[in-house]
């Protein structure tokens, strides 16, 4: 058998023997059936010799893409210097040079006062360590968290993500708010008037006596929404919620698990609006590839007792030293900046494919956290009109009254914020989504998709591509769209699709 027959019948066998042996609940492996054996920055070889630009890049973990060479040589070195690999949560010079990097590079009004609790190695153990450090200095119980949140699998995170309707008896003890969402707005007017009636209503539950809400213990946010359909927050709705939970004494947790390192064009996603959240949750870039995750703190909320949150693998050295490595490489090689332009010029091009194809509803992001909707271009826009109402309907139903200023804002700045054409989202298209996920992947390009309705082609590239490797990721994303666009759906796809209308899908991490 010649070499390369020889290669895709090992990669055949892998997959065959892995659908029949892993769990039915496995995820990114199902749309991606790739068997790396090597890998590179943005690239990934399969066994069967094909070759990957790889944008999902862990999940949005790899921040210097694949393998680096610093994170290799920091890997390398701790593994030479005879260190324990496993160190529960004593101190270590290893851990040391990784805290005082971390500090370094956290805005100013928390690190001063900082405390960082190493807790189990993922994003989703970092959150549930957060929602019992406010419940304990606070004293109580209900958390608010936002519609289309996604914080995690395990019970307490996932009880404040979008998906908590999955979870029997699911989210006694958290209040849903509006994510301000432009493009489907749950108030039907988008952009600034949209974020700013989204934090009214919170301001409104909170000090509502029989709004039914309970005075939080915290509340927790995405600076941009990741798995809920790269949904970047506007600055001015961030500052909103710092001053509402900050004039009630309601401690603000800023989820950075995958906004962090960089990864939206400043080092930290909370940096665009200036504001300084109590809790910080860090995960994903920060172990340089390896799983690593802690909480950072304002000081005066340290208030449990030892042990109240232990676990077995809290000091997992080639973690902490590849991502000592990383954190320092972002910071010096201004990589924060790097991912600001270029995203801002990715963006660009992908909105003008956005206006080339109809299919394409929306292409939102911030840095190298970037996302294209795909919608069906050709349904009745007003039989789906995802969030129900929309500006005018507001207004003609007089919803608004002759009050001056509800929420902020009167019936006139409504009706004129967006244009005619803009007022109706199309209904989301997971089938397209879903096709140009293959057809990138025919490319040798590797996205991901998320979303309410997994209808967000998601781009997460690593923040080291070239300008160059820019170009290639969007030119094959582009054919892809378009060869997508030219699959219209079959009678069963358009039924399953109505179907679907309202479930929701739950996000993979
Ligand atoms: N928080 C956010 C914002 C995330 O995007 C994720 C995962 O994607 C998590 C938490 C959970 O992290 P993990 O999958 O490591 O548990």
């Amino acid at each position: 058998m010649a070499g390369g027959e020889q290669a895709v019948g090992v990669t055949e066998g892998i997959l065959r023997r892995q659908a029949a042996r892993e769990s039915a609940a496995r995820t990114y492996a199902r749309a991606l059936p790739i068997v790396p054996v090597r890998a590179r920055g943005l690239t990934i070889e399969g066994a069967d010799g094909r070759r990957y630009l790889d944008c999902l890049s862990g999940a949005g973990t790899l921040a210097l893409g694949h393998n680096h060479p610093v994170v290799l040589e920091a890997i390398r070195d701790v593994l030479d210097s005879g260190a324990p690999l496993h160190s529960l949560d004593l101190a270590t010079p290893v851990k040391d040079a990784f805290v005082t990097e971390l500090l370094s590079t956290l805005p100013p009004g928390l690190a001063g006062r900082a405390r960082v609790q190493f807790c189990g190695p993922a994003g989703t153990d970092a959150v549930e360590a957060a929602l019992k450090l406010v419940r304990t200095a606070t004293g109580r119980t209900g958390i608010l968290a936002f519609t289309g949140a996604y914080h995690g699998m395990t019970t307490g995170a996932q009880e404040v993500s979008g998906h908590a309707a999955d979870l029997p008896g699911h989210g006694s003890r958290v209040t849903r708010l509006p994510y301000p969402h432009s493009y489907r707005c749950p108030f039907g007017v988008g952009g600034e008037a949209g974020a700013q009636l989204a934090a009214r209503w919170a301001e409104s539950v909170l000090d509502d006596p029989k709004s039914g809400v309970p005075h939080p213990a915290g509340l927790i946010l995405e600076p941009v929404q990741g798995e809920g359909g790269v949904i970047p927050a506007p600055d001015t709705w961030m500052r909103r919620v710092r001053e509402i939970t900050a004039a009630r004494s309601i401690p603000l947790i800023a989820d950075e698990v995958q906004t962090g390192v960089g990864r939206t064009g400043a080092f930290w996603a909370v940096e665009h609006s200036g504001i300084t959240p109590d809790v910080m949750v860090l995960s994903k870039a920060i172990g340089g590839s390896l799983p690593l995750a802690v909480v950072v703190y304002r000081d005066d909320l340290d208030l449990w007792q030892p042990g109240a949150h232990a676990g077995t693998f809290r000091g997992n050295q080639l973690a902490m030293a590849a991502g000592t490595a990383t954190l320092a490489y972002v910071r010096r090689h201004g990589l924060a900046e790097r991912a600001a332009t270029l995203g801002s010029r990715m963006l660009s091009r992908l909105r003008r494919l956005g206006e080339e194809f109809s299919c394409v509803g929306d292409v939102r992001g911030r840095g190298l956290m970037i996302g294209m909707e795909m919608v069906e271009a050709e349904a009745e826009a007003a039989d789906f009109a995802a969030g129900g109402v929309v500006a005018s309907d507001l207004v003609e139903a007089d919803v608004f009254g002759d009050t001056p200023g509800v929420g902020g804002l009167a019936a006139e700045d409504i009706r004129d914020v967006r244009p005619a054409s803009a007022r109706r989202p199309r209904p989301a298209s997971p089938r397209l989504a879903a096709a140009v996920q293959r057809e990138c992947l025919h490319r040798g390009l590797i996205v991901e998709l998320g979303g309410r309705h997994a209808s967000v082609v998601r781009l997460l590239p690593p923040l080291t591509i070239t300008d160059e490797q820019a170009t290639a990721i969007l030119d094959r994303l582009a054919d892809a769209v378009a060869a997508a666009a030219r699959t219209a759906p079959t009678a069963q796809e358009r039924d399953q699709y109505r179907e679907q209308r309202g479930a929701h899908s739950p996000q993979p991490g």
